[in-house]
Protein backbone atom coordinates (compact mmCIF):
# COMPACT_ATOMS: atom_id res chain seq x y z
CA UNK A 1 0.00 0.00 0.00
CA UNK A 2 2.66 2.50 0.94
CA UNK A 3 4.64 1.60 -2.33
CA UNK A 4 1.37 2.41 -4.17
CA UNK A 5 1.30 5.35 -2.90
CA UNK A 6 4.90 6.45 -3.28
CA UNK A 7 4.63 5.90 -6.78
CA UNK A 8 1.03 7.65 -7.05
CA UNK A 9 3.04 10.82 -5.55
CA UNK A 10 6.01 10.62 -7.55
CA UNK A 11 3.45 10.31 -10.47
CA UNK A 12 2.03 13.53 -9.22
CA UNK A 13 5.12 15.04 -8.56
CA UNK A 14 5.98 14.59 -12.40
CA UNK A 15 3.03 15.94 -13.22
CA UNK A 16 3.95 18.73 -11.69
CA UNK A 17 7.50 19.12 -13.29
CA UNK A 18 6.24 18.17 -16.95
CA UNK A 19 3.49 21.10 -16.03
CA UNK A 20 5.93 23.62 -14.75
CA UNK A 21 8.20 23.01 -17.92
CA UNK A 22 5.79 23.20 -20.13
CA UNK A 23 4.70 26.22 -19.34
CA UNK A 24 8.34 27.53 -19.18
CA UNK A 25 8.61 27.05 -23.11
CA UNK A 26 5.36 28.94 -23.53
CA UNK A 27 6.90 31.95 -21.96
CA UNK A 28 7.31 34.15 -25.11
CA UNK A 29 10.82 34.81 -26.00
CA UNK A 30 12.25 38.42 -25.66
CA UNK A 31 12.34 40.57 -28.64
CA UNK A 32 15.69 41.55 -29.81
CA UNK A 33 14.57 45.09 -31.12
CA UNK A 34 12.15 47.45 -30.30
CA UNK A 35 10.13 50.23 -32.46
CA UNK A 36 7.88 52.65 -30.58
CA UNK A 37 5.83 54.63 -32.73
CA UNK A 38 4.45 57.82 -31.65
CA UNK A 39 1.56 59.37 -33.31
CA UNK A 40 1.60 62.94 -31.11
CA UNK A 41 -1.93 63.99 -30.82
CA UNK A 42 -3.26 60.98 -32.17
CA UNK A 43 -6.54 60.01 -30.42
CA UNK A 44 -9.21 57.30 -31.42
CA UNK A 45 -10.44 60.21 -33.45
CA UNK A 46 -7.97 60.46 -35.31
CA UNK A 47 -7.58 56.93 -36.09
CA UNK A 48 -10.95 56.07 -36.47
CA UNK A 49 -11.43 58.75 -39.20
CA UNK A 50 -8.77 57.19 -41.00
CA UNK A 51 -10.10 54.05 -40.57
CA UNK A 52 -13.36 55.17 -42.03
CA UNK A 53 -11.94 56.99 -44.66
CA UNK A 54 -9.20 54.18 -46.07
CA UNK A 55 -9.17 50.28 -46.74
CA UNK A 56 -7.00 48.20 -44.82
CA UNK A 57 -4.91 50.51 -42.57
CA UNK A 58 -2.00 49.22 -40.78
CA UNK A 59 -3.71 49.64 -37.15
CA UNK A 60 -6.24 47.30 -37.97
CA UNK A 61 -3.61 44.78 -38.49
CA UNK A 62 -2.84 44.49 -34.66
CA UNK A 63 -4.50 41.74 -32.52
CA UNK A 64 -3.49 43.60 -29.05
CA UNK A 65 -4.35 46.29 -28.27
CA UNK A 66 -4.62 48.27 -24.89
CA UNK A 67 -5.34 52.15 -23.39
CA UNK A 68 -2.91 54.08 -21.72
CA UNK A 69 -3.81 57.04 -19.31
CA UNK A 70 -2.13 60.27 -20.63
CA UNK A 71 -2.38 62.68 -17.13
CA UNK A 72 1.38 64.32 -16.12
CA UNK A 73 2.28 64.61 -12.60
CA UNK A 74 0.75 68.02 -12.68
CA UNK A 75 -2.00 68.34 -14.70
CA UNK A 76 -5.22 66.12 -15.57
CA UNK A 77 -4.32 67.32 -19.19
CA UNK A 78 -0.88 66.44 -20.47
CA UNK A 79 1.28 68.06 -22.88
CA UNK A 80 3.77 66.49 -25.18
CA UNK A 81 6.64 67.13 -22.66
CA UNK A 82 5.42 65.51 -20.03
CA UNK A 83 3.61 62.78 -22.36
CA UNK A 84 7.23 62.17 -24.36
CA UNK A 85 8.81 61.94 -21.16
CA UNK A 86 6.33 59.35 -19.31
CA UNK A 87 7.02 56.89 -21.97
CA UNK A 88 11.12 57.62 -22.61
CA UNK A 89 11.51 57.81 -18.94
CA UNK A 90 8.77 55.74 -16.97
CA UNK A 91 7.91 58.60 -14.51
CA UNK A 92 4.85 60.95 -15.05
CA UNK A 93 6.49 64.40 -14.87
CA UNK A 94 5.24 68.38 -15.23
CA UNK A 95 4.03 69.67 -17.87
CA UNK A 96 6.56 71.43 -20.37
CA UNK A 97 9.00 69.43 -18.86
CA UNK A 98 11.78 67.05 -20.39
CA UNK A 99 13.31 63.99 -18.80
CA UNK A 100 14.10 65.61 -15.57
CA UNK A 101 12.75 64.69 -12.03
CA UNK A 102 9.79 67.15 -11.58
CA UNK A 103 11.05 68.04 -7.79
CA UNK A 104 14.90 67.59 -7.95
CA UNK A 105 15.28 68.40 -11.61
CA UNK A 106 17.53 66.04 -11.97
CA UNK A 107 18.02 64.48 -15.83
CA UNK A 108 16.27 61.16 -15.60
CA UNK A 109 17.71 58.10 -18.06
CA UNK A 110 15.60 57.69 -21.67
CA UNK A 111 15.10 54.57 -22.53
CA UNK A 112 17.72 55.75 -25.36
CA UNK A 113 20.64 56.03 -22.82
CA UNK A 114 19.01 52.76 -21.13
CA UNK A 115 19.48 50.78 -23.99
CA UNK A 116 23.01 52.61 -24.91
CA UNK A 117 24.27 51.27 -21.40
CA UNK A 118 22.89 47.99 -22.70
CA UNK A 119 24.91 47.64 -25.56
CA UNK A 120 22.11 48.05 -27.66
CA UNK A 121 22.17 50.87 -30.99
CA UNK A 122 19.67 53.66 -31.05
CA UNK A 123 17.72 56.18 -33.13
CA UNK A 124 15.27 58.85 -32.84
CA UNK A 125 12.92 59.81 -36.21
CA UNK A 126 10.79 62.44 -36.08
CA UNK A 127 8.66 64.57 -38.47
CA UNK A 128 9.31 67.77 -36.66
CA UNK A 129 12.17 69.40 -34.94
CA UNK A 130 14.63 67.40 -33.18
CA UNK A 131 14.37 69.36 -30.73
CA UNK A 132 10.94 69.54 -30.40
CA UNK A 133 9.28 68.19 -27.11
CA UNK A 134 8.59 64.73 -27.85
CA UNK A 135 11.87 63.56 -30.05
CA UNK A 136 13.73 65.56 -27.09
CA UNK A 137 12.14 63.39 -24.52
CA UNK A 138 14.00 60.93 -25.47
CA UNK A 139 17.03 62.49 -26.53
CA UNK A 140 17.92 65.24 -23.75
CA UNK A 141 16.39 66.81 -20.58
CA UNK A 142 15.54 70.33 -19.84
CA UNK A 143 13.30 72.22 -17.27
CA UNK A 144 11.46 73.58 -20.63
CA UNK A 145 10.60 72.58 -23.71
CA UNK A 146 11.18 75.97 -25.42
CA UNK A 147 14.50 75.91 -24.65
CA UNK A 148 15.35 74.27 -27.94
CA UNK A 149 19.06 75.49 -28.23
CA UNK A 150 19.76 73.59 -24.40
CA UNK A 151 18.15 70.86 -25.48
CA UNK A 152 20.40 70.41 -28.80
CA UNK A 153 23.39 71.03 -26.37
CA UNK A 154 21.97 68.25 -24.00
CA UNK A 155 21.64 65.82 -26.73
CA UNK A 156 25.26 65.42 -27.60
CA UNK A 157 26.09 63.37 -24.39
CA UNK A 158 23.03 60.94 -25.33
CA UNK A 159 24.97 59.94 -27.97
CA UNK A 160 22.03 58.10 -29.81
CA UNK A 161 23.31 55.95 -33.07
CA UNK A 162 20.90 57.84 -35.44
CA UNK A 163 18.65 61.01 -35.41
CA UNK A 164 16.81 62.01 -38.23
CA UNK A 165 14.50 65.47 -38.37
CA UNK A 166 14.48 69.05 -38.75
CA UNK A 167 15.82 71.58 -36.52
CA UNK A 168 19.49 72.06 -37.80
CA UNK A 169 19.40 76.29 -36.57
CA UNK A 170 19.09 74.63 -32.96
CA UNK A 171 22.71 73.17 -34.17
CA UNK A 172 24.17 75.71 -36.04
CA UNK A 173 22.42 79.42 -35.71
CA UNK A 174 22.86 79.59 -31.71
CA UNK A 175 22.67 82.72 -29.39
CA UNK A 176 26.17 81.06 -27.97
CA UNK A 177 27.98 81.07 -31.33
CA UNK A 178 28.69 77.75 -30.80
CA UNK A 179 28.47 75.23 -34.29
CA UNK A 180 26.71 71.86 -32.50
CA UNK A 181 26.99 70.03 -35.68
CA UNK A 182 30.80 70.32 -35.49
CA UNK A 183 30.39 68.81 -32.33
CA UNK A 184 28.32 65.73 -33.62
CA UNK A 185 31.44 65.18 -36.15
CA UNK A 186 34.04 65.38 -33.44
CA UNK A 187 31.86 62.45 -31.83
CA UNK A 188 31.73 60.26 -35.02
CA UNK A 189 28.61 61.51 -36.74
CA UNK A 190 28.34 61.74 -40.26
CA UNK A 191 25.76 64.98 -40.77
CA UNK A 192 23.39 65.09 -43.43
CA UNK A 193 21.07 67.91 -44.46
CA UNK A 194 19.38 66.72 -47.70
CA UNK A 195 17.11 63.23 -48.28
CA UNK A 196 19.79 62.34 -51.08
CA UNK A 197 22.69 62.66 -48.67
CA UNK A 198 20.29 60.50 -46.26
CA UNK A 199 20.02 57.74 -48.46
CA UNK A 200 23.47 57.66 -49.95
CA UNK A 201 24.94 57.22 -46.05
CA UNK A 202 26.25 53.66 -45.39
CA UNK A 203 27.88 53.78 -42.29
CA UNK A 204 25.23 54.12 -39.12
CA UNK A 205 26.54 56.94 -36.76
CA UNK A 206 24.03 59.74 -38.53
CA UNK A 207 22.73 62.97 -37.55
CA UNK A 208 19.96 63.88 -40.16
CA UNK A 209 18.73 67.82 -40.16
CA UNK A 210 17.26 68.12 -43.11
CA UNK A 211 14.95 71.05 -42.42
CA UNK A 212 15.85 74.50 -40.77
CA UNK A 213 13.23 74.07 -38.44
CA UNK A 214 9.87 71.92 -38.05
CA UNK A 215 9.33 70.40 -41.59
CA UNK A 216 6.22 71.34 -43.58
CA UNK A 217 3.41 69.69 -42.98
CA UNK A 218 2.23 67.01 -45.58
CA UNK A 219 -0.50 69.52 -46.91
CA UNK A 220 2.57 71.86 -47.63
CA UNK A 221 4.69 69.45 -49.50
CA UNK A 222 6.57 67.08 -46.64
CA UNK A 223 6.05 64.09 -49.04
CA UNK A 224 7.66 61.23 -48.09
CA UNK A 225 10.00 62.05 -45.65
CA UNK A 226 9.11 60.34 -42.49
CA UNK A 227 8.86 56.67 -44.52
CA UNK A 228 11.58 57.12 -46.40
CA UNK A 229 13.94 58.15 -43.14
CA UNK A 230 12.16 55.59 -41.17
CA UNK A 231 12.91 52.94 -43.45
CA UNK A 232 16.51 53.90 -43.46
CA UNK A 233 16.87 54.14 -40.26
CA UNK A 234 16.19 50.58 -39.71
CA UNK A 235 18.33 49.28 -42.81
CA UNK A 236 21.45 51.75 -40.88
CA UNK A 237 20.46 49.64 -37.43
CA UNK A 238 19.63 46.18 -38.34
CA UNK A 239 23.12 45.84 -40.09
CA UNK A 240 25.57 44.27 -37.81
CA UNK A 241 22.95 44.36 -35.45
CA UNK A 242 24.59 41.70 -32.53
CA UNK A 243 22.44 42.97 -29.22
CA UNK A 244 18.89 44.51 -30.79
CA UNK A 245 18.04 48.35 -31.16
CA UNK A 246 15.67 50.49 -30.09
CA UNK A 247 13.85 53.14 -32.49
CA UNK A 248 11.36 55.95 -31.52
CA UNK A 249 9.21 57.43 -34.41
CA UNK A 250 6.94 60.46 -34.31
CA UNK A 251 4.21 61.00 -36.29
CA UNK A 252 4.38 65.13 -34.90
CA UNK A 253 2.43 67.04 -36.90
CA UNK A 254 -1.15 64.89 -36.21
CA UNK A 255 -1.04 66.95 -33.22
CA UNK A 256 -0.25 70.67 -35.01
CA UNK A 257 -2.99 70.25 -37.93
CA UNK A 258 -5.39 68.96 -34.92
CA UNK A 259 -4.71 72.31 -32.92
CA UNK A 260 -5.39 74.06 -36.03
CA UNK A 261 -8.75 71.77 -36.36
CA UNK A 262 -7.51 71.29 -39.83
CA UNK A 263 -9.14 67.80 -40.67
CA UNK A 264 -8.03 67.73 -44.26
CA UNK A 265 -4.59 68.13 -42.76
CA UNK A 266 -4.77 66.17 -39.99
CA UNK A 267 -5.95 62.78 -42.70
CA UNK A 268 -2.62 63.81 -44.73
CA UNK A 269 -0.88 63.86 -41.58
CA UNK A 270 -2.61 60.30 -41.04
CA UNK A 271 -1.89 58.72 -44.11
CA UNK A 272 1.66 59.64 -43.77
CA UNK A 273 2.17 58.12 -40.50
CA UNK A 274 -0.19 54.62 -41.69
CA UNK A 275 2.58 54.60 -44.47
CA UNK A 276 5.65 55.19 -42.25
CA UNK A 277 3.69 52.03 -39.57
CA UNK A 278 3.53 49.81 -42.60
CA UNK A 279 7.04 50.03 -43.72
CA UNK A 280 7.89 49.40 -39.92
CA UNK A 281 5.28 46.23 -39.91
CA UNK A 282 7.23 44.95 -42.84
CA UNK A 283 10.60 45.05 -41.30
CA UNK A 284 8.77 43.56 -38.48
CA UNK A 285 7.55 40.68 -39.89
CA UNK A 286 10.63 39.70 -41.59
CA UNK A 287 12.65 40.47 -38.97
CA UNK A 288 10.54 37.92 -36.50
CA UNK A 289 12.23 39.51 -33.65
CA UNK A 290 11.11 43.08 -33.12
CA UNK A 291 8.36 44.56 -30.60
CA UNK A 292 5.91 47.31 -32.35
CA UNK A 293 4.63 49.41 -30.10
CA UNK A 294 1.89 51.88 -31.52
CA UNK A 295 0.64 55.12 -29.04
CA UNK A 296 0.12 58.69 -28.93
CA UNK A 297 1.66 60.99 -26.28
CA UNK A 298 -1.91 62.58 -25.66
CA UNK A 299 -5.09 63.65 -27.98
CA UNK A 300 -5.46 66.90 -29.66
CA UNK A 301 -8.36 68.74 -30.31
CA UNK A 302 -11.61 66.60 -28.71
CA UNK A 303 -12.21 65.39 -32.37
CA UNK A 304 -15.22 62.81 -33.79
CA UNK A 305 -15.66 62.14 -37.38
CA UNK A 306 -19.59 62.31 -38.05
CA UNK A 307 -19.10 60.64 -41.96
CA UNK A 308 -17.31 58.45 -44.15
CA UNK A 309 -18.64 59.56 -47.39
CA UNK A 310 -15.57 61.69 -47.86
CA UNK A 311 -12.45 63.57 -46.54
CA UNK A 312 -14.43 66.65 -45.86
CA UNK A 313 -14.21 69.39 -42.93
CA UNK A 314 -17.85 68.99 -42.59
CA UNK A 315 -17.35 65.50 -41.64
CA UNK A 316 -15.84 65.65 -38.44
CA UNK A 317 -16.36 68.34 -35.67
CA UNK A 318 -13.40 69.46 -33.63
CA UNK A 319 -14.57 70.60 -29.56
CA UNK A 320 -10.86 72.34 -28.76
CA UNK A 321 -8.16 73.70 -30.33
CA UNK A 322 -5.92 72.41 -27.44
CA UNK A 323 -5.56 68.51 -25.89
CA UNK A 324 -7.63 66.50 -24.36
CA UNK A 325 -7.56 64.02 -21.15
CA UNK A 326 -8.93 60.97 -22.79
CA UNK A 327 -7.04 58.05 -22.87
CA UNK A 328 -5.22 57.00 -26.21
CA UNK A 329 -4.78 53.34 -27.93
CA UNK A 330 -1.66 51.12 -27.86
CA UNK A 331 -1.41 48.78 -30.74
CA UNK A 332 1.47 46.05 -30.30
CA UNK A 333 3.05 43.63 -32.86
CA UNK A 334 6.01 40.99 -31.88
CA UNK A 335 7.37 38.76 -28.96
CA UNK A 336 5.51 39.73 -26.08
CA UNK A 337 2.89 42.14 -27.60
CA UNK A 338 0.10 40.54 -25.39
CA UNK A 339 1.07 42.41 -22.51
CA UNK A 340 0.34 45.70 -23.83
CA UNK A 341 -3.57 44.78 -23.47
CA UNK A 342 -5.51 46.45 -20.90
CA UNK A 343 -5.52 49.52 -19.53
CA UNK A 344 -2.59 51.51 -17.84
CA UNK A 345 -1.04 54.65 -16.63
CA UNK A 346 1.27 55.94 -19.93
CA UNK A 347 4.42 55.28 -17.99
CA UNK A 348 3.97 52.06 -17.48
CA UNK A 349 4.62 51.18 -21.22
CA UNK A 350 8.35 52.27 -20.36
CA UNK A 351 8.41 49.24 -17.97
CA UNK A 352 7.01 47.08 -20.59
CA UNK A 353 10.00 47.87 -23.35
CA UNK A 354 12.73 47.94 -20.37
CA UNK A 355 11.45 44.37 -18.87
CA UNK A 356 11.46 42.94 -22.59
CA UNK A 357 14.65 44.65 -23.76
CA UNK A 358 16.91 44.47 -20.27
CA UNK A 359 15.12 42.40 -18.19
CA UNK A 360 14.68 44.60 -15.56
ZN1 LIG B 1 0.05 69.58 -28.96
Amino acid sequence: MKKILIVVLLLALLADVDIACSQKSNVPKKPKNVVLLIGDGMGLGSIYSLIAVRDNTAFEQFKHIGFSKTQSADNFITDSGAGGSALSTGKRIKNKQIAIDPVTKEPLETLVELSNKNGLKTGVVSACAITHATPASFLSHSDSRYKQEEIALNMLPTNPTLFIGGGRDYFEKREDGLNLSDSLRTRGFQVVYTMDELLNVKTEKVAGLLYDDNPKSMLNGRGDFLPVSSEKALELLSQNNDKGFFLMIEGSQIDFESHDNNYLGMIAEMDDFNATLNKVLDFARKDGNTLVVVTADHETGGLTPLDSSSVSTRNARYNTFGHTPVMVPVFAFGPNSETFCGIYNNNTVFDKIVAFLFGR
